[in-house]
């Protein structure tokens, strides 16, 4: 495996065809950076020498095996990295996230594993699947990278995806819920930076790895959204650009500073949270309307058997319909525009 690594960085390949071959041990780099394989779609870089005062950088793609962008660019790093074309100056851990699912093309197999974290892997009656068992291996890994981090360092994690629907905002990002803890200006330049100017602040703890991050680490954490979906290879990398570009100087460049850009900035918080409950669940707008399209006050947006629900701002706007999940699960969330001017940062 060492040889291979060290000749094409294939890791990402290995560890969805090749899976046994894939096992924890560390070796160094002709780049001085070490590489410490933890599992299959897990590997850990540690350059030579480690300032407390900087960053730790978590990269996750591939939380939806389908989601194959973000996939994609990090695949590349992560070979670039082992070839030594790419020298990152800070510790960086990637997770590619569910590989059984990237190899049927699918969202996930059994669960979405993005509603596992924060224990929800443990916490029902539902006997351990491949995604729950996954889920808790991720969260151990995080656990562990962060655990190398001193007070001083900046945690940061980018769990990185793409949208089931088009969007009238296509690239956004979900600030996880903080408790009372400042929203980074930093941060939001950053995800600026990467082409995001959408934000949801998400007003509620959840079961997604951005929030397991940020809640148990401190972390700097986010889900980002960088596009649509699509297949492996059909993907137009151009419009990932942006995100490509600001990621690398994240990791290889120790100076690297980023600022608000006010004019493009667009904030939403959440206002619902609409969990299907019955059998009955139906979504009160065509199928096709795009993330961030905005609604009237009164107008009906979905129903739940005798539960209706209607916009209860002029503006409201809808993100991640999706009538078809298991009952208990998150069917609609919808978004008020909100000022950066009211924000506790
Ligand atoms: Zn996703």
């Amino acid at each position: 495996m060492q040889s291979r690594l060290l000749a094409h960085g294939d890791f990402l390949n290995l560890s969805r065809f090749s899976p046994d071959l894939v096992y924890a041990q560390t070796f160094r780099l002709t780049s001085g950076v070490s590489a410490n394989i933890i599992a299959p779609g897990i590997v850990q870089f540690m350059p030579p020498e480690i300032d407390d005062a900087g960053k730790f950088i978590v990269l996750s793609s591939g939380i939806h095996g389908n989601e194959t962008a973000p996939i994609e660019i990090c695949d590349n790093f992560v070979k670039q990295i082992f070839t030594g074309a790419l020298v990152p100056v800070f510790p960086v851990l990637f997770v590619f996230g569910n590989l059984p699912a990237m190899a049927i093309a699918e969202r996930f197999v059994e669960e979405n594993m993005n509603r596992l974290f924060s224990g929800a892997h443990s916490q029902s009656d539902t006997a351990p699947n491949a995604e729950r068992i996954r889920a808790k291996q991720l969260e151990e890994a995080v656990a562990a990278f962060f655990a190398l981090s001193s007070p001083s360092s900046t945690r940061l994690h980018y769990d990185l995806h793409t949208a089931i629907k088009e969007s009238k905002n296509e690239k956004f990002a979900v600030y996880p819920f903080l408790h009372d803890k400042p929203y980074s200006l930093e941060q939001i330049g950053f995800l600026q930076a990467c082409g995001v100017n959408t934000i949801l602040l998400s007003e509620s703890p959840t079961t997604t790895f951005s929030y397991f991050s940020s809640r148990q680490f401190g972390a700097h954490a986010f889900t980002v959204e960088l596009g649509k979906v699509r297949p492996f290879g059909q993907n137009d990398m151009c419009r990932f650009n942006d995100a490509r570009n600001a990621l690398l100087s994240l990791m290889c460049d120790r100076n690297v500073a980023y600022t608000v850009q006010k004019d493009t900035l667009e904030l939403f918080r959440v206002n619902q949270v609409i969990n299907r409950t019955t059998e009955n669940f139906t979504l009160h707008f065509d199928a096709s309307t795009p993330n961030f399209a905005g609604f009237s006050k009164g107008e009906s947006l979905a129903s739940d058997g005798e539960k209706a629900y209607l916009a209860e701002y002029d503006g409201e706007a809808i993100v991640f319909p999706n009538a078809n999940v298991a009952l208990g699960q998150r069917a609609l969330l919808t978004v008020v525009p909100t000022k950066l001017e009211d924000l506790h940062v």
